[in-house]
């Protein structure tokens, strides 16, 4: 049964009611095209499609092109819903308890499933268990992962169609938290009222959305009230220290920092920080908040080069592989499996890290994103968290463009905070003592924003794909 929903209460409620009947949940990416929308419905023979009464323009661009036997319409306030499809109200009004036969079935069937966006070839749809959703959320929610109460307030900004929003609304549940969803209105002053009028304590969402949070924080000073807030989960892509840092010198605010994918439920690392690591220098735990965390309990990790499984010593770079009881062991009927799963049943999440002696694992890169300049890898990662660093700079995103001798070379495309002004030369003077000088960029371009994906990461295939023929 598929949902083409923003964050809102009656999506929560069809997140419990679905499976608890023995149905299978399948959250639609509303930011996908019509064409892969079209495509993961057929793939995953929806039967059911719940879509919110706003995105019925973007249903119909793909609606006569799928097999669905119901629509059910959560509708706006006071309209009604086209002829031919049901109100989601009216469903749920004229539904009968007597009638309510609870799964009671194998704790190992699907209850919900999500697809891949697809960045590579065609989406592929993971399936998560009861039990994998069960474990997943008793494993997040506990002291050293998440930490929730049942006093705490929270607010995912991670759509509920991205990963089912971490796991949240499960996790959540079972802990007895409140929730506050946000619907459509993601914008940082939207955010930012809503988090002073509902006290929300714990909010999640990609580094994007803190980004913009953060600069408001600075241009509006004093204006939001945030006192109630205790963390903001930050995973999805890289957290830059120096953000980490800002909002807990600046405004008292402790960035939480996670590591997971659609295939891994999604949590499979943590930041947390041990009592070791918590009596060393405050710069030295920014280092550690900046990694991506060790890896939650009964989650197995270990990394592979062309050498064979790297030392944990926090500089050889592999890809990480991942093994846990809610980490994906196939993807949903496809014969393309991609080499993804190794006969000994690891996940290859395609990642490049580095892990250290004390477990904690640092992304360096998507495999595909990872700039091979010579023998040498460069972390974009870091060279983006880097420049995100200085004052002047919103947002940075660094890809590789190809170079005769060296293959390829890391080139930089800078999005200024407004009103603000700085040369390559002087960003290049910023990053030197950071970095190798190989590792420095061959170009630095000042653009007016990055392209980002359909769940707010930066597009760096666009950008290959438009500065492939960059001399340098
Ligand atoms: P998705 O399946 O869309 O959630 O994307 C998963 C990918 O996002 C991972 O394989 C990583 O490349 C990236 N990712 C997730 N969390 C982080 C993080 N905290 N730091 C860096 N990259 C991350």
């Amino acid at each position: 049964m598929a949902t083409l929903c923003w964050n809102h209460y009656q999506h929560l409620e069809i997140y419990f009611g679905v499976p608890s009947f023995g149905g299978v949940l399948h959250t639609l990416n509303l930011r996908l095209s019509p064409d892969d929308l079209e495509y993961i419905v057929n793939h995953a023979e929806d039967k059911v499609m719940m879509v919110d009464q706003v995105l019925l323009p973007l249903f119909d661009k793909f609606k006569s092109k799928i097999n669905i036997k119901h629509i059910i319409v959560i509708p706006n306030a006071g309209q009604p819903v086209p002829e031919g499809m049901l109100n989601y109200e009216d469903v749920i009004a004229s539904g009968d308890e007597k009638n309510y036969i609870p799964f009671e079935g194998d704790e190992n069937t699907a209850a919900a499933m999500c697809y891949t966006s697809g960045t590579t070839g065609k989406p592929k749809g993971v399936l998560y268990s009861h039990r994998s959703i069960v474990l997943h959320s008793m494993v997040s929610a506990y002291a050293e992962g998440l930490s929730l109460l049942e006093s705490d307030v929270v607010l995912p900004v991670v759509p509920m169609f991205h990963v089912n929003a971490w796991g949240l609304p499960f996790t959540c549940t079972m802990i007895g938290c409140t929730m506050v969803f946000p619907g459509p209105y993601l914008d940082p002053p939207s955010l930012l009222e809503l988090f002073e009028k509902e006290k929300v304590t714990i909010t999640a969402g990609v580094p994007t959305i803190w980004l913009g949070i953060l600069n408001v924080l600075d241009t509006h000073p004093g204006k939001y009230n945030l006192s109630s807030l205790r963390t903001m989960i930050v995973g999805g892509s890289a957290a830059p220290r120096s953000m980490i840092k800002s909002f807990q010198e600046r405004y008292g605010l402790r960035i939480l920092h996670a590591w997971g994918m659609t295939e891994t439920s999604p949590v499979g690392s943590i930041g947390v920080l041990n009592s070791e690591i918590q009596s060393l220098d405050k710069e030295v735990q920014y280092d550690y908040r900046a990694k991506q965390g060790v890896p939650s309990a009964f989650v197995e990790i270990r990394g592979r080069n062309e050498n064979g499984f790297i030392p944990w010593d926090g500089i050889t770079m592999g890809e990480l592989e991942v093994r846990g009881p809610w980490i994906a062991s196939a993807y949903y009927n496809t014969t393309e499996q991609e080499d993804k799963f190794t006969s000994d049943g690891w996940f290859r999440s395609g990642d490049i890290v580095t892990i250290d002696e004390k477990g904690y694992i640092e992304i360096k890169d998507r495999s595909k994103d990872v700039i091979k300049s010579g023998g040498e890898w460069i972390s974009s990662v870091a060279l983006e968290g880097a420049l995100m660093g200085h004052p002047a700079v919103a947002e940075a995103a660094v890809f590789a463009i190809p170079h005769e001798k060296w293959a390829e070379r890391p080139m930089a495309c800078v999005v200024l905070k407004e009103d603000n002004a700085v040369t390559d030369e002087e960003l290049l003077a910023f990053l030197a003592p950071q970095f190798a000088k190989f590792q420095l960029p061959d170009v630095i371009k000042f653009v007016k924003e990055i392209p980002k994906t359909s769940v707010g990461k930066f597009k760096k295939s666009v950008l290959r794909e438009e500065y492939k023929n960059y001399s340098n």
